[in-house]
């Protein structure tokens, strides 16, 4: 799979907090003005898919018919779990969810996309890549 590299000094790198167990995580995150919505986080591992064909769908609305049709169609992810409304990025450290995800319609329009080191980016457009943040 493609590897895109982000060095640990840009802007939109930083730690994502556990509120577990207080570990860090490194972690890229789009931009509040990116269009990386929606966007939905498998129920396993950190990995996350952002597909244009939703986001057509919610470009001008966000409903809870809209969000059960694309729950309908997300798929499973390559470690075995599937893409799920309401899950987040998990802990590198005790493996527990990080629950960024408090309102799964509102979500729907949330362009701050979390991908932990080591995660991948799914899309309908394009090949899918891992992020890996430089240390
Ligand atoms: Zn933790
Ligand atoms: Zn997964």
């Amino acid at each position: 799979m493609k590897i895109v590299e982000y060095e640990r000094t840009l802007r939109w790198v930083g730690n994502m907090k556990c509120p577990s167990c207080d570990g860090l995580t490194p972690a890229w995150r789009s931009s509040g003005m990116s269009d990386c919505f929606p966007h939905f986080y498998c129920n396993r591992c950190s990995n996350v898919i952002h597909r244009e064909s939703d986001q057509s769908l919610v470009w001008n609305a966000k409903s809870q018919a809209l969000l059960d049709q694309i729950s309908e169609t997300l798929p499973y992810c390559i470690c075995g779990g599937r893409f799920a409304p309401n899950c987040g990025p998990k802990c590198m450290h005790c493996h527990v969810e990080v629950p960024i995800v408090a309102d799964p319609i509102a979500h729907l329009h949330n362009p701050s996309m979390i991908v932990i080191d080591g995660a991948c980016v799914f899309s309908d457009k394009g090949e899918p890549y891992q992020v890996r943040i430089k240390t």
